[in-house]
């Protein structure tokens, strides 16, 4: 969890001239002390979302079957909004990131079988956002297809 945390807050505050000139060792102590604040019920952290930004361009259907819904793995906060709507389950034990079951680590509103979001047309803006294409986690060796471009 510490890693993915890690790797979630360092691409938060990549512009972040303060966060960015932390050590490693002093980025962990900070996320150790977040969790126990979180665990103890005194913490909440929330996504901060900029609703002008469009949606990601991402052809999830032509390729979900070699993802497999990876993204569907990834850990971030919801925002305050998407809490207060409460359309999308959160972790009891952190809030507000988003649930993931302990048992596959997928997001609980994943189908399993068809990899289909359950709650699509009210999923989260960082789901919405997100564009694989360039990421290593996802596609070691590259996106399978060519996107024309417009
Ligand atoms: S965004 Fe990428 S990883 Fe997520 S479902 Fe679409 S193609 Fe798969
Ligand atoms: S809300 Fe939908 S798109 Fe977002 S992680 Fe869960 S299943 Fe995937």
């Amino acid at each position: 969890m510490n890693d993915d945390f890690l790797k979630e807050l360092d691409e938060d505050f990549r512009d972040d001239p303060e966060y960015q000139a932390l050590s490693r060792e002093e980025k962990l102590r900070i996320i150790s002390v977040l969790e126990k604040m979180l665990a103890m019920g005194i913490g909440a952290v929330y996504g901060d979302e900029d609703e002008g930004v469009p949606d990601a361009d991402v052809p999830c259907g032509k390729v979900i079957q070699q993802c497999k819904a990876k993204c569907c793995t990834f850990i971030f906060a919801l925002t305050k909004d998407e809490v207060k709507k409460g359309l999308v389950k959160h972790n009891e034990a952190k809030p507000f990131f988003i649930a993931r079951d302990e048992s596959d680590g997928y997001c609980p509103h994943l189908d399993r079988q068809t990899y289909a979001c359950e709650v699509w047309h009210d999923r989260p803006l960082r789901c919405r956002r997100y564009d694989c294409q360039q990421d290593k986690a996802v596609w070691e060796h590259g996106f399978p297809i060519q996107v024309p471009s417009r």
